[in-house]
């Protein structure tokens, strides 16, 4: 539709962050946008419509996109997030990163409850494989994975077969 080709337009493009040689997708200009956060929210959420009654996004982006979808479908919220934040974290996932490893982690029983998962952009897919296994160990049933970007050259969905990419590569 023209306002998703809008919402795309509005994906910046920035060379070398964070690193030199790395060209990084910025969602910002999307998400000040009132009318492409809206139309990007309902695109996620779309295909899983009446399929899940939560949704969980990543620490930090992930965050902001599981609130907008859970807000407008009327669904719980639930926020992963990355090691040392969570009291008394139920589930801990441990995963590879470029360099190093990261861990994520969140509290709760999620026995019964169909999970959206939602992130900002799909790069290695290892940040969304380890919140699917997370979810998992929590009890939940993963009912979606949905992303606004996919850099398909990366090969991400190699990790999270099934996910929804509003927009791609
Ligand atoms: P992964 O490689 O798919 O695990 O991505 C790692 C994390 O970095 C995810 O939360 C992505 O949202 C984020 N990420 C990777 N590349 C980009 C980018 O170009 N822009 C914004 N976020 C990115």
């Amino acid at each position: 539709s023209a306002r998703l080709a809008r919402a795309e337009s509005l994906i910046a493009l920035t060379p070398d962050f964070p690193q030199p040689g790395i060209l990084f997708r910025d969602i910002g200009p999307m998400l000040t946008d009132a009318d492409a956060l809206a139309a990007v929210t309902q695109a996620l959420a779309a295909p899983f419509e009446g399929g899940f009654d939560l949704v969980a996004g990543v620490e930090a982006r992930g965050f902001l996109l599981a609130g907008t979808v859970a807000a407008t479908t009327r669904t719980g919220l639930l926020p992963i997030r990355k090691a040392g934040k969570t009291p008394r974290p139920s589930a801990s996932v441990d995963y590879a990163l470029e360099y190093g490893i990261a861990t994520i982690e969140a509290a709760g029983d999620l026995t019964g409850r169909r999970v959206l998962l939602v992130d900002d952009v799909l790069a290695t897919g290892g940040t969304l494989r380890a919140a699917v296994s997370l979810v998992e160990q929590l009890g939940g049933t993963v009912a979606g994975v949905a992303v606004v970007l996919e850099l398909t050259e990366l090969g991400g969905r190699a990790a999270v077969p099934s996910t929804h990419a509003v927009f791609a590569t």
